[in-house]
């Protein structure tokens, strides 16, 4: 963040097109791809690991990007094949008629003005090719039909967006046709995954998690040296000692979830709060097991294609197989959910080795998940809630004052908008919602997901995470709100940077956390400490005299 600028520089935005005059003057914009908003590019060794085409170094700061020869028929092939494929892809490139009405409602284009941000005008980057190409009105008229020609600059404008845009789904909300503009996203990253432009930060963890199981190639002895920890930890506040199960062959459930809660704060404390909850259960009937194989329920290939999101999920379900469980607890995610609940089934499924999942605690039979076997871990937890399964002493969170983020893909790809809202008002004495429309089906991405959430694009992620920090910073002022709950690991990955630079009062967790502060387990020692081993407000140590 050193040569990042400063707050209020960043939020002098223009919104005034700096574009070439007239109706299409943008198609004659050329790109200026910048530091600070452009992504690194992949290293061959990773597209190599998973057979992604056209490995090279390469830069997207030079003028040449080493692509092959015949790299435009490459894309007007794989395009052609996808409108073939993908009746949605046809009508979205049909049915536009440039209402505007999603002009803007896309964070990267409030926080950041670009009018090539406008999910209308990012779609038009491939539509004008489509139309140039297809149709007969495009071929005979040209620009005057809002049709362009594929040219490297084009090329070039492709990627610089597709990857500006981080697959929320905001915009589609919005559309009166249902023009889902991350589908297009989708299809345009899959025409440069064909000639080899991947990002980095989508690029090394695809091949990490082909080979070792996760995003973050860890290997199976560090996840379980990771566990180990955390129990040592959860020891010294709670003074009860876990064993989470690992690996274990007939165990009734899996349970996975993304690799960034075993390995990055503040993630980690959710992780502990897993295992804080599934001890409690034990005793009630839970049967569960860890894997350090299928040690990543996040799934980056699909940010790059639909081919390579299919060989990453098969692995969870190919994990429960081995195990001979009969289905699958996931945890606190975002993408993970969409993938499960929109792709799932097309990609690897019926998943009819594993049974409609029920409630061991509860006899709860989680009909939703009856087809993918999946059940969301905040689904699991209310009804443990409702079903009054839990022990929870709300005043361990009353140091808290908070507000919860709906995570794009849990809310708009699954529909998961009471559940964790319930789970926290049973563990929290104060919470506070944002304003209406920036939360539920309307709320604002974090800026960063779908693989933006690198280093070198911190520009762009401020900007792109300024309305998300803009409504936190709202229920900061009025409520004093000085946590920021969600249920996805790059959320709580990316927000203490995000608020960090906007709302610096106000930290981050995971729903779990908070649960597994609140659950009061049998054999605990008097908590004064919380998972972060925080004081407890009012349970502090009382000092010898
Ligand atoms: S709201 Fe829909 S129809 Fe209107 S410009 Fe946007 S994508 Fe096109
Ligand atoms: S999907 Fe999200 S990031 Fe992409 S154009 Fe729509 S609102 Fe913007």
């Amino acid at each position: 963040m050193a040569d990042l600028i400063k707050p209020e520089e960043l939020v002098k935005i223009g919104h005034k097109p700096v574009m070439h005059e007239g109706w299409l003057g943008w198609m004659d914009t050329p790109v200026n791809i910048r530091e600070g908003i452009a992504l690194y590019a992949g290293k061959p060794q990773s597209l190599e690991y998973v057979g992604m085409p056209n490995p090279r170094e390469w830069n997207p700061m030079d003028e040449d990007w080493k692509l092959p020869e015949n790299w435009k028929e490459i894309i007007l092939d794989g395009l052609r094949e996808r409108i073939d494929r993908f009746r949605s892809l046809k009508l979205f490139m049909d049915i536009c008629v440039r209402c505007g009405a999603c002009a803007d409602k896309c964070h990267f284009f409030i926080g950041g003005g670009d009018p090539k941000n406008m999910p209308v005008l990012r779609a038009e980057l491939l539509r004008s090719v489509y139309r140039k190409e297809y149709t007969t009105a495009g071929k005979i008229m040209g620009k005057f039909a809002g049709a362009r020609e594929l040219t490297y600059d084009v090329l070039k404008e492709w990627w610089y967006y597709f990857f500006q845009c981080t697959e929320c789904r905001r915009c589609s909300l919005f559309c009166p046709y249902g023009i889902d503009t991350a589908e297009i996203t989708i299809i345009g990253r899959e025409l440069l995954n064909l000639i080899g432009l991947n990002p980095d930060w989508v690029a090394a963890p695809v091949a990490n998690c082909y080979r070792t199981g996760n995003h973050l190639g860890i290997q199976p002895h560090a996840y379980q040296d990771m566990i180990d920890f955390f129990c040592d930890d959860i020891e010294e506040v709670t003074g009860v000692r876990m064993t989470p199960s690992m690996n274990r062959k007939g165990a009734e459930i899996l349970f996975i979830t993304p690799s960034g809660d075993v390995f990055a704060d503040p993630g980690t404390y959710t992780a502990m709060g897993y295992i804080i909850l599934f001890h409690y259960l034990e005793s009630l009937g839970l049967d569960i097991t860890w894997s350090t194989y299928a040690s990543e329920g996040g799934n980056f290939g699909f940010f790059t294609s639909h081919e390579m999101a299919k060989r990453l999920n098969a692995k969870m379900y190919a994990e429960a197989e081995r195990l001979g469980v009969k289905w699958i607890l996931g945890g606190e995610c975002g993408h993970m959910w969409r993938v499960i609940n929109q792709y799932m089934d097309t990609f690897n499924g019926p998943a009819d080795h594993l049974e409609a999942p029920v409630s061991p605690i509860t006899g709860t039979k989680f009909e939703n998940a009856a087809s993918t076997k999946m059940v969301h871990i905040c689904e699991f937890t209310a009804d443990l809630i409702k079903h009054k399964k839990l022990k929870l002493d709300k005043s361990r969170n009353d140091n808290l004052v908070v507000t919860y983020h709906d995570s794009c893909n849990p809310a708009r790809a699954m529909g998961l908008l009471e559940e964790p809202r319930y789970v926290i008002k049973n563990v929290c004495n104060n919470f506070y919602e944002m304003p209406e429309n920036t939360i539920r089906e309307q709320t604002f991405c974090c800026g960063s997901g779908a693989g933006l959430n690198a280093g070198e694009d911190m520009e762009l992620r401020m900007r792109g995470g300024l309305p998300r920090a803009n409504a936190v910073q709202h229920v900061h002022d009025k409520h004093g709100v000085n946590m920021l709950a969600c249920v996805c690991a790059i959320d709580r990955a990316v927000f203490p940077d995000l608020m960090n630079y906007w709302v610096p009062e106000v930290d981050v967790t995971g729903v779990h956390e908070m649960v597994a502060n609140a659950l009061i387990l049998d054999g605990e020692k008097k908590r004064t400490l919380n998972l972060r081993s925080e004081p407890l407000p009012g349970m502090e140590e009382e000092e010898d005299v």
